[in-house]
């Protein structure tokens, strides 16, 4: 296990107003996800139940259900990403590696 494995990213930028969140990662990439999608993959036991395939990148392809409004981003521990969404959830918390593996762009789903 490389310490790069699960580094913190160098800025995370949330866009209400876009509804995406943005994250530069320290290798020089940049991942930006649809809030929607993002909520689509929470990762809280909750959202995603028991067994089953985490999910992946097209979680970002089906069109977005609703509009978030209140969203906050906060780091948890250095080692993961949590997001409370406005209806009160926020039990999710999103490892770096796990944001990392979700990114929607042509490059990282090739
Ligand atoms: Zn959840
Ligand atoms: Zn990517």
């Amino acid at each position: 296990m490389s310490r790069s494995s699960n580094a913190a990213p160098e800025q995370v930028a949330l866009d209400a107003s876009a509804q995406t969140l943005s994250v530069h990662w320290a290798d020089g990439h940049t991942s930006t996800y649809s809030l929607d999608g993002l909520r689509r993959a929470c990762p809280c036991a909750h959202c995603q139940g028991h067994g089953g395939d985490a999910p992946g990148p097209e979680v970002f392809d089906a069109p977005p259900e609703r509009e978030w409004t209140d969203v906050r981003a906060e780091t948890v521990g250095g080692y993961a990403l949590r997001l409370r969404w406005d209806d009160g959830h926020d039990t999710g918390l999103y490892r770096w590696t796990y944001l990392r593996a979700l990114c929607p762009c042509p490059e990282c789903r090739s």
